[in-house]
C-alpha cells in the first residue's frame, strides 16, 4: 500500500523532494557486477566498489553502523550529478552485504539512498 502511494506521488507530482516521500520498502543488495544497490521505489542508487584499501583502524559501516575491520569493509562510490558537474560520494560499507542487510536499519539505508540521488 505504501509502495502504491510512492508510485502515485512520483507519477502525479514529478520533482517532489525524495525526502518528502512516505517510507517504502528499502532494498539493499549486490548486483551481478558487484555493485551495491539501494532501492526504495521509485528511487535507486548504485554504488560501485573502489580499490580495496586497508585502513589501520576499523571503519564504521554506514548501513549497519557497526565498526568493521578493514579487511571486512570496503569503500564504494556513487556518482551524483550537480550543477557544477558530476561528483563522487564515497561510503564505507561491510563487504558482506547480505550479512550487513540483516543488521541495517531502514533509516540508515534511506540516508544512503538520498546521498546517492540528491545533488
Ligand atoms: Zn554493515
Amino acid at each position: 500500500m505504501e509502495f502504491d502511494e510512492r508510485e502515485l506521488i512520483a507519477e502525479f507530482f514529478p520533482g517532489t523532494d525524495p525526502k518528502l516521500f512516505p517510507p517504502g520498502e528499502v532494498l539493499y543488495y549486490r548486483d551481478d557486477e558487484g555493485r551495491v544497490v539501494i532501492e526504495e521505489a521509485p528511487f535507486k542508487a548504485v554504488f560501485e566498489p573502489v580499490k580495496k584499501v586497508h585502513p589501520p583502524r576499523p571503519l564504521i559501516c554506514e548501513a549497519c553502523k557497526r565498526p568493521v575491520r578493514g579487511a571486512d569493509a570496503r569503500f564504494f562510490r556513487v556518482r551524483v550529478a550537480r550543477a557544477e558537474g558530476e561528483v563522487y560520494r564515497y561510503v564505507a560499507l561491510c563487504e558482506a552485504t547480505a550479512f550487513c542487510r540483516e543488521r541495517a536499519r531502514p533509516a540508515s539505508l534511506r540516508k544512503l539512498l538520498l546521498k546517492g540521488i540528491l545533488p
